[in-house]
C-alpha cells in the first residue's frame, strides 16, 4: 500500500495547473521582473482576503516578522514578548532587529502564548508583544490588545500558519499593528518557492515597510533609512494570487478533516487539539499530544504513515540561543511540548481513505497501550 503523504504539495499544483502556468508566463513575457503591476495586484487581494486596508509583498516569513519590526522601530536594548512555544523565526526576527526575545509559556489547552502570562513578563525596556497563531489557531488578540493597550505596546501577529483564519469573526491579518505572513510552499497558502507580506491598516507603517524592503528608498538612489532588501518576486505574486481564490475552499476541506480526527481519535489516549468555539482555526497543522510519541511516530511510519514534530527543539534549547540561558526549568511547557507534539496528515489534497486509516493506526496503537505512560 502506498504511503499516506504529510502533505502532497505537487497535487495543490496539478489541482490549478492550467491557471497557475498561465500566470507564470504573463509574467515571463510581461518584461518586469522586480515588483510592478503583479505584485501589487496580489497584495490588493490579500489586503481585502484579510480585511486590513494595506498588504506590502515581501521575501519571506522571516523577513515580514523582521519588517514589522524593523517599521515599529524595535532596536537593540528593547525587548520583544515572544511564545516559549514557536517556530525559531518568531525569535529569530527579533534577534536580527538587536532586541531580546522574552519568552512567555503557552495556554497548554490552546497551545498559544498565555495571556495571563503577559503581563509579569512586561519590563520597561519591553516595546512589542509578538503573539503567533500556531497550527492555524488564532491566539487570544482580544487579552492581547487589551495589555497592549494599557502598557502602550505595539502587538506584532506571526500569521504564518494562520492564512484564513478568524478571530471573533474577523479574519487574523487586521487585528495587531502590524500582520506578518509566510507563503511558504507548505504553508496553507503557499508560492512555488520563498514569499513573504505584512498586513496592517496603518498606511503609515505600510509606508515604512515598503521602504524598508527596498533598501530603504522610495525614490531609487534616494535612501532615507537603512533597509534591506526583501521583494515578493512577481512570479510568486501571480502563482500567489491563483492561489488565493481557492483558499477558503482548501481551508474547508482542511476543517472537514481536522473534524473527522477529532470524532475518530476520542477515547484515545491522547490530548486533541481544541475546536475553537467563536473563532476558526486554518488547521494548517493537526497537533496531537501523547507520551511515547516516538514511538507512536515509528508506528504510524511502519503503518506508512508520515508524521511531523512541531517543533522537536524549542528555541531556548537551541544553540544559536545558548547565550540567553534560559533553563528547561523555566520554560517547563515549551519544553514539555517539544517531547509531545505529533502532527497527522492534514491538507486540502488529503483523501478521506487516508485520513480513517490514520485514525484506525493510532486508535490501533492506542488500543494496544502504546500510548500509556
Ligand atoms: C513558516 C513560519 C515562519 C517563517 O516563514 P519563512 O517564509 O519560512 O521565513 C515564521 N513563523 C512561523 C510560525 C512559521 O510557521
Amino acid at each position: 500500500m502506498r504511503d499516506v503523504p504529510f502533505l502532497d504539495l505537487r497535487a495543490g499544483y496539478l489541482e490549478l495547473q492550467p491557471a497557475i502556468d498561465a500566470a507564470v508566463g504573463r509574467v515571463l513575457a510581461s518584461g518586469t521582473y522586480i515588483l510592478g503591476s503583479e505584485v501589487e495586484a496580489f497584495e490588493q487581494a490579500f489586503a481585502t482576503f484579510c480585511e486590513a486596508t494595506q498588504a506590502v509583498g515581501v521575501a519571506n516569513g522571516l523577513d515580514a516578522l523582521r519588517l514589522a519590526l524593523m517599521a515599529l522601530d524595535v532596536r537593540p536594548g528593547d525587548e520583544v514578548i515572544v511564545p516559549s512555544n514557536t517556530y525559531i523565526a518568531t525569535w529569530l526576527a527579533v534577534t536580527l532587529c538587536g532586541a531580546t526575545p522574552v519568552p512567555v509559556e503557552p495556554d497548554p489547552v490552546t497551545c498559544n502564548i498565555d495571556p495571563k502570562k503577559i503581563e509579569s513578563a512586561i519590563t520597561s525596556r519591553t516595546r512589542v508583544i509578538l503573539a503567533v497563531h500556531l497550527y492555524g489557531l488564532p491566539a487570544e488578540l482580544g487579552p492581547i490588545l487589551e495589555i497592549a493597550r494599557r502598557h502602550d505596546l505595539r502587538v506584532v501577529e506571526d500569521a504564518a500558519q494562520a492564512h484564513g483564519a478568524r478571530y471573533r469573526g474577523q479574519p487574523v491579518g487586521g487585528h495587531g499593528d502590524a500582520v506578518a505572513w509566510s507563503f511558504y510552499p507548505s504553508k496553507n497558502l503557499g508560492a512555488l518557492g520563498d514569499a513573504g507580506a505584512v498586513t496592517t491598516r496603518d498606511v503609515g507603517l505600510a509606508e515604512r515597510i515598503r521602504e524598508l524592503r527596498n533598501y530603504g528608498s522610495r525614490v531609487k538612489y534616494v535612501n532615507d533609512r537603512i533597509g534591506i532588501n526583501s521583494r515578493l518576486d512577481p512570479v510568486q505574486a501571480a502563482v500567489l494570487s491563483v492561489k488565493l481564490a481557492h483558499l477558503d475552499l482548501w481551508n474547508e476541506r482542511r476543517q472537514e478533516i481536522a473534524l473527522r480526527y477529532l470524532s475518530g481519535l476520542q477515547g484515545c489516549n491522547l490530548i486533541l487539539p481544541v475546536l475553537p468555539v467563536g473563532d476558526r482555526s486554518a488547521w494548517h497543522l493537526f497537533t496531537i499530544r501523547c507520551v511515547n510519541r516516538d514511538r507512536l511516530q515509528a508506528w504510524l511510519s511502519a503503518d506508512g504513515i508520515q508524521t511531523g514534530i512541531h517543533y522537536p527543539i524549542p528555541p531556548h534549547r537551541q544553540k544559536a540561543y545558548a547565550g540567553l540561558q534560559f533553563s528547561d526549568a523555566a520554560l517547563p511547557l515549551a519544553t514539555q511540548m517539544a517531547g509531545t507534539t505529533l502532527s497527522l496528515p492534514i491538507g486540502p489534497h488529503l483523501a478521506q481513505a487516508d485520513v480513517d486509516r490514520v485514525i484506525a493506526s493510532v486508535c490501533r496503537a492506542s488500543h494496544s497501550g502504546l500510548l500509556d505512560a
